[in-house]
């Protein structure tokens, strides 16, 4: 048995550690590394180059000049679209390794990154390959006898911050857009998950990016992330991760260059199960909701609401799913659930569990770290959740439901939006006048009706409160990266 329990042997090796600065892989300046460890064991996977303030400074100093003299800005957007696409080619071409590097840093589900999320990434390319040569401005109408038009041009050089949740995807929703819209960029990824993004940014040199274009550094926030917020030279900043953090960017933002600033930041969303509803598909989608991704979605439907009359046969059924959720090495076939990212979220989301139990809501299974290494929380699920107690409040992270109990619709449109937070919502009903109440009355950036976590590229994704600011995905995403210039000449023979 003990043989069985050794973690499965990752089906790659690391290929890259570096920053990746002005088209090169360099060390950092100060020599410091860090270690990035397997969340399966938290053994050592590979020491990464430390980026700081110093490398900012030069990756930031590259992509200024990528901007400002390179070709990339002035480039046919014929040309930047052929790149982007060639870079969605490679990326399919290396799709195992990519998805091997990204769950053996993550811990998430080897099946769910290779199938989903790496050919995601391709897709998402390649939908903002479609977008480089059809952004154009308007001729404008105006008083008087003037020729009006707009230009939309590039911001600049845009500084992003990524998290470690989903470091392709975040990679793709952010870098996709700027590059499309010919933009030069310095992406700091998150320090639980510096390896993936190594990777595709190399591929995306071979592709034919011009060097400075896209800039990677590893590092921590205080440091690498909050110098990229802070620099002078930075004219435009993206950032998705906790909400905390993100007014510290925004702040930082502001001191310095106050440059626009988009946020995508928590979210305690509600999951709304209505009277009406077949109980088992509301259980299984309600269990997707929030167990996705180790239940480390900012989106996570982390507020259960279920309908009184539905109630019971809910919990019960919601508990058995939750039991019967494989748990285990993310390589193995059939895995629903990995290990969380590190000891910190570890830690946390115990001590979040421990806080449901002392508030007294009823935990109905699980509770407790899975096996006895890495870090594996077994599915948990509480009932008779108050909306004061910590666990309806606080964004945890981690494969923890909360399940709620309401009567009516407007008891229930109340609860859901009292919450700073404003991210997602979801409906679980087959009645269109109360999906269309709802719809309406939710303050939040999304409402999956009847299905939940639907990512394609075309959908914007954002928060209402403090959620965020912007959106992210689809055509709302390319307004972060342009400028619009006015240009006004007076017609001679009007
Ligand atoms: P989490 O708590 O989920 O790790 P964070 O918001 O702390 O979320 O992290 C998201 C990203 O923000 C990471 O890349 C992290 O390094 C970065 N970050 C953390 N603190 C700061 C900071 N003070 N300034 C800039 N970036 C930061």
């Amino acid at each position: 048995a003990a043989a069985a329990e050794e973690p499965i042997t990752p089906p790659v090796t690391v290929p890259h550690t570096q920053l990746l600065i002005n088209g090169k892989f360099v060390d950092a300046a100060s020599g410091r590394t860090f270690q990035t460890l397997d969340p399966r064991t938290g053994e050592l996977i590979a020491n990464v180059a430390e980026g700081d303030a110093e490398d900012v400074n030069r990756a930031v100093a590259a992509a200024r000049k990528a901007f400002d003299e390179g070709p990339w800005p002035r480039l046919p957007a014929f040309e930047r679209q052929k790149i982007l696409l060639k870079c969605a080619d490679l990326v399919d071409k290396h799709n195992d390794e990519i998805a091997a590097l990204e769950t053996w840093d993550n811990g998430k589900p080897y099946e769910q990154a290779a199938k989903v999320e790496v050919p995601m990434f391709a897709r998402l390319f390649r939908y903002y390959a479609g977008w480089a040569d059809k952004i154009h401005g308007l001729t404008v109408p105006a008083d008087g006898p003037y020729h009006v038009q707009t230009l939309h041009e590039p911001i600049g050089v845009a500084g992003q911050i990524i998290p470690w949740n989903f470091p392709l995807l975040m990679f793709a929703w952010k870098v996709g857009p700027a590059l499309a819209t010919g933009n030069t960029i310095v992406l700091k990824t998150a320090e639980q998950t510096p390896l993936s993004a190594l990777y595709v940014a190399r591929l995306f040199h071979e592709a034919g990016l011009p060097e400075g274009v896209l800039n990677i550094i590893s590092g921590f926030g205080p440091t690498a992330g909050a110098a990229l917020a802070s620099h002078m030279d930075v004219d435009k900043l993206a950032f998705t991760g906790s909400t905390e953090t993100g007014k510290i960017v925004l702040e930082l933002g502001a001191k310095s260059n106050l440059k626009p600033v988009t946020l995508e930041l928590g979210g305690k969303s509600p999951f709304i199960v209505c009277e009406d509803a077949d109980v088992d598909q509301a259980v299984e989608l309600a269990h997707f909701a929030l167990f996705f991704n180790q239940g480390q979605c900012c989106c996570a439907g982390s507020r259960t609401f279920v309908h009184e009359k539905v109630y019971d046969e809910f919990v019960e059924k919601a508990k058995v799913r939750a039991s019967r959720r494989s748990v285990g090495d993310p390589f193995k076939a059939g895995i629903e659930q990995g290990p969380q990212v590190d000891s910190e979220q570890f830690e946390k989301i115990l001590k979040y569990i421990r806080s449901g139990v002392e508030c007294g809501a009823t935990l109905e299974t699980g509770g407790e770290r899975f096996g006895s290494k890495g870090y594996y929380v077994q599915p948990t699920v509480f009932s008779n959740v108050k909306d004061d107690m910590l666990i309806a409040k606080d964004e945890i992270f981690g494969p923890v439901q909360s399940i709620l109990k309401f009567k009516d619709l407007n008891e229930v449109i109340k609860r859901s939006n009292a919450t700073r937070y404003g991210l997602a919502a979801g409906v679980f009903t087959q009645n269109i006048d109360t999906a269309n109440t709802l719809i309406r009355a939710l303050r939040v950036g999304t409402v999956w009706v009847n299905t939940f976590d639907i990512f394609d590229a075309a959908i914007p994704f954002g928060g209402y409160k403090m959620s965020g600011h912007g959106r992210e995905k689809g055509i709302y995403s390319l307004s972060n990266y342009l400028q619009v210039k006015a240009v006004v000449t007076p017609l001679k023979n009007p």
